[in-house]
């Protein structure tokens, strides 16, 4: 078969993950890094919670590919299809085969809208949101005004998902907006969520049960909402667990978060886990794969079982640039990923919580002099211009 093009490091997706590595890659001496990345668009989703809440512009979340790629990379613009580790090709949707010394793999996360039965049907009206999506996130904010009076609905989806605190952080802000405009008391509101408490640390689920409880809302545990009725304004409640609901619940907003897995095209490849959420298969402290030592995994597509986050990435992509650079130099792999993520948790229009954590749950505060498991002022600047500014001018360029 025909190879169309050969690079030592061939990367898979330019999102968060990939433009990250390959930054670090080039300064770190790599001459031959080539990005294979279909879309013209890059986005700062972290962003788009706010954007929801109307306290960021959507425009302001998104640049162009070209911009945010290293100059020294190679961009090839195409979609990646198949995989064929055992020649070292990686097969894209329009036929054409790039060769590879190492691959990373790292294109993101499916959003599998029908797994939810109605959702796909009852996006963008009726008060059906979400902020998962570039172009849905302003109708939330529409939506969240134009409610006076009835039943909010927030809903976390089962299974691992990208920042698992963005389906609760719009619960708080549009709650705090009802607040400020005097109607709180007349919205009933409720946040499902699959999970036996709000957050898997104890000290951090206590302080978030003040917030919930201060807000009005109620929250239902080991919980999912798993059908969407449009036309008659209704959800249907599964219970998963002993403290769970089953039932269904009016709503007049209805922010939705899709259940995620694995692009499917990595599902069905031989680098899958071989599970029904089909991630990468790869060591959880060395990014590498467990059957395939030249190719390697970070970020949402990855099966570390960390949360999958941007945060996590800015940990992950220093492990798998050391590594890499080991593998070529014939040396074992000395970078090791602890499992760090960070949740910025917007508990309001002014404070936010930031829980910074590894795969044992232990708290990693990078800022320990403020009480990492409490809503904090100046949080709520580090989100709303800290961290925005971090990512594109010093994570995305391989500077942090
Ligand atoms: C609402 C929301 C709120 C969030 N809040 C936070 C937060 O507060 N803090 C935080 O740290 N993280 C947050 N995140 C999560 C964070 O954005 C993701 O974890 C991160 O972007 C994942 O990076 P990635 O590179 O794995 O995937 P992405 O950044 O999604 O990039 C994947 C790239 O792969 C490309 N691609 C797709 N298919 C193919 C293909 N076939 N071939 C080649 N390329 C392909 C895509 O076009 C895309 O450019 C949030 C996400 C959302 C949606």
């Amino acid at each position: 078969m025909t190879i169309t093009a050969k690079h030592q490091i061939l990367i898979v997706g330019g999102g968060t993950a990939g433009i990250t590595v390959a930054a670090r890659l080039l300064r770190g001496g790599h001459s031959d890094v080539a990005v294979i990345e279909p879309s013209n668009a890059h986005y700062y989703q972290a962003m788009w919670t706010l954007v929801g809440a109307g306290r960021a512009e959507a425009a302001s979340t998104e640049r162009s590919e070209a911009s945010v790629m290293p100059k020294k990379a190679v961009w090839i613009k195409n979609a990646v299809a198949a995989f064929d580790p055992d020649n070292n090709v990686v097969e894209c949707a329009d036929g054409a085969r790039y060769e590879y010394d190492v691959l990373v793999v790292s294109p993101g996360i499916q959003l599998d809208w029908d797994a939810t039965a109605g959702l796909t049907d009852a996006l963008g009206q009726g008060g059906v949101s979400s902020n998962y999506s570039f172009e849905l996130a302003p109708k939330t904010w529409e939506f969240i005004q134009n409610t006076r009076s009835g039943t909010a609905v927030f809903m976390m989806p089962a299974n691992p998902i990208k920042c698992a605190g963005a389906p609760q952080k719009i619960a708080y802000l549009a709650a705090d907006h009802w607040r400020k405009a005097g109607v709180l008391k007349d919205i009933d509101i409720h946040l499902v969520v699959p999970t036996p408490r709000i957050f898997g640390i104890p000290a951090i689920a206590d302080n978030l049960d003040k917030v919930i409880a201060d807000y009005g809302i109620t929250l239902h545990t080991e919980s999912e909402i798993t059908e969407v009725d449009a036309a008659s304004r209704k959800v249907t409640v599964t219970a998963m667990g002993a403290s769970g609901t089953g039932g269904s619940l009016p709503y007049d907003v209805l922010h939705a978060v899709p259940r995620q897995s694995a692009p499917d095209w990595i599902k069905s490849s031989p680098l899958s886990t071989g599970d029904a959420l089909g991630y990468v298969d790869v060591d959880k402290h060395t990014h590498q794969h467990v059957r395939y030592p030249n190719i390697f995994a970070l970020g949402d597509a990855g099966s570390t079982p960390n949360s999958k986050t941007g945060a996590a990435i800015r940990k992950q992509a220093p492990v798998v640039v050391q590594n890499i650079g080991a593998l070529l130099a014939g040396r074992e792999l000395p970078g090791r990923y602890n499992g760090y993520a960070s949740c910025p948790l917007v508990t309001s229009q002014r404070e936010m919580l930031l829980a910074e954590f590894n795969y044992d749950l232990e708290l990693e505060p990078s800022f320990p002099v403020l009480d990492p498991v409490k809503p904090h002022r100046a949080y709520w600047y580090l989100k709303r211009y800290g961290l925005p500014f971090m990512y594109w001018n010093l994570m995305l360029k391989g500077l942090a």
